[in-house]
């Protein structure tokens, strides 16, 4: 064995690796290196091979928000950094320092179980703590944002660590700085999240108004969440998909009052200045809601998440995703986009057509 194997080989990276059960679509790509991280030590050392050796590197968490389009080049990290730390600051609130592989679940069953409230209507979502400042995921009203403090973040290039403000990280509807201008330098390691001992219970969003009445508790709204998102989205772990495969459009209001004039039933909300659309209503009003293109197709209970049943790779999917845009396009005059973040990141690029 020659010496770079060697070394390899004590990092844990392993050559050419089979990316399928890091991805929830199941799409069976490789890393050209692909190493699984539990401790910072480990991840400090990688990220020091990676520089040593000229290497692009990528970190994949649950692989739940990931559209992998063709080989990755470079290293792959998979994080598995775990630990959490509870700081009970006074009768009001409790902090906690999430270790960025943590599963987010889990984490909110933690909170639950502790009678701690804030991420409650975010019981269910797939994926680790460090992915989730990424996209800032939302569900029933509330967004990672709403509690997060700080997130710790490591620095590709040069292995140093430091804290950032959330106010500071850009977060906005499925968004952050992390998928934009910090993309390329900073991997996030931990997050602290500020919860409360005692709040009100955030009931306004439909879905969970309804078979709820005043005796609600913690625990029945983080059931009731869980219930809810049971019976509308498939578990990846029996059907293979990426959650919302599209955003929610924001379009200008004079756009949504000619929409609403020929489309009475629009499903619309004010934002701003301007009008967020429900993206499955337009994708099931142009009739795709249960439709399937080769191996893969259009979920029936929920327009807005793509499945997997059969495909090994990617273009299925990326031909599907094409037909749906050009034809909700053609009927509203709105362009989706894509949430999902596309792996290697040069790959197909997404367009209309
Ligand atoms: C069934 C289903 C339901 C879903 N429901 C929701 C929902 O209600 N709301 C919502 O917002 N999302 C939802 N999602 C999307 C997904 O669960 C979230 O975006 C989640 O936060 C992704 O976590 P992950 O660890 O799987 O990230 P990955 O898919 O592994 O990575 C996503 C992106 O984050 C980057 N990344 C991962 N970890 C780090 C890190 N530590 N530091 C820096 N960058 C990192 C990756 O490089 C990639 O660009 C759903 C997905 C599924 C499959």
């Amino acid at each position: 064995m020659n010496e770079n194997a060697l070394n390899n080989r004590q990092l844990g990276i392993e050559q050419d690796a089979s990316l399928l059960e890091f991805n929830t679509l199941r799409f069976d790509y490789k890393a050209e290196y692909l190493a699984v991280v539990s401790s910072l030590a480990h991840l400090k050392a990688l990220l020091q091979w990676a520089n040593d050796a000229n290497q692009t590197v990528t970190m994949i968490g649950g692989g739940s928000n990931l559209l992998i389009c063709a080989d990755v080049s470079g290293l792959v990290i998979i994080n598995r950094l775990s630990g959490i730390q509870v700081d009970v600051q006074d009768e009001a609130n409790v902090m906690m320092t999430v270790a960025a592989g943590e599963n987010w679940h889990h984490v909110v069953e933690y909170a639950v179980s502790h009678h701690w409230y804030g991420i409650e209507n975010l019981a269910l979502i797939p994926g680790t703590m460090g992915a989730a400042p990424v996209q800032n995921i939302g569900a029933y009203g509330v967004e990672i944002k709403d509690v997060l403090r700080r997130v710790q973040v490591i620095h590709k290039h040069t292995g140093e660590q430091s804290w950032i403000d959330g106010k500071d990280c850009g977060f906005a509807y499925r968004d952050s700085h992390f998928k934009g201008k910090w993309k390329d330098t900073l991997f996030i390691t931990a997050v602290e999240l500020s919860l409360k001992i005692n709040a009100e219970l955030l009931l306004s969003y439909g879905g969970l108004v309804a078979p709820l009445d005043d005796q609600s508790t913690l625990l029945s709204v983080f059931e009731r969440v869980c219930e809810v998102r049971r019976q509308k989205l498939p578990d990846p772990s029996f059907l293979a998909n990426a959650g919302s495969f599209f955003k929610n459009p924001l379009i200008s209001k004079a756009h949504s009052q000619t929409l609403k004039a020929r489309f009475p039933e629009l499903v619309s909300f004010a934002l701003e200045e301007n009008v967020k659309l429900a993206a499955g209503w337009l994708i099931d009003q142009a009739g795709w809601k249960g439709k399937r293109h080769l191996g893969v197709g259009v979920y029936d209970k929920q327009a807005l998440v793509l499945v997997n049943y059969s495909e090994h790779k990617a273009d299925a999917l990326l031909a599907l995703e094409a037909l749906i845009k050009q034809s909700v396009y053609e009927r509203y005059g709105v362009l989706l986009e894509r949430e999902p973040v596309q792996l290697p990141l040069s790959s197909h690029s997404e367009s209309l057509s």
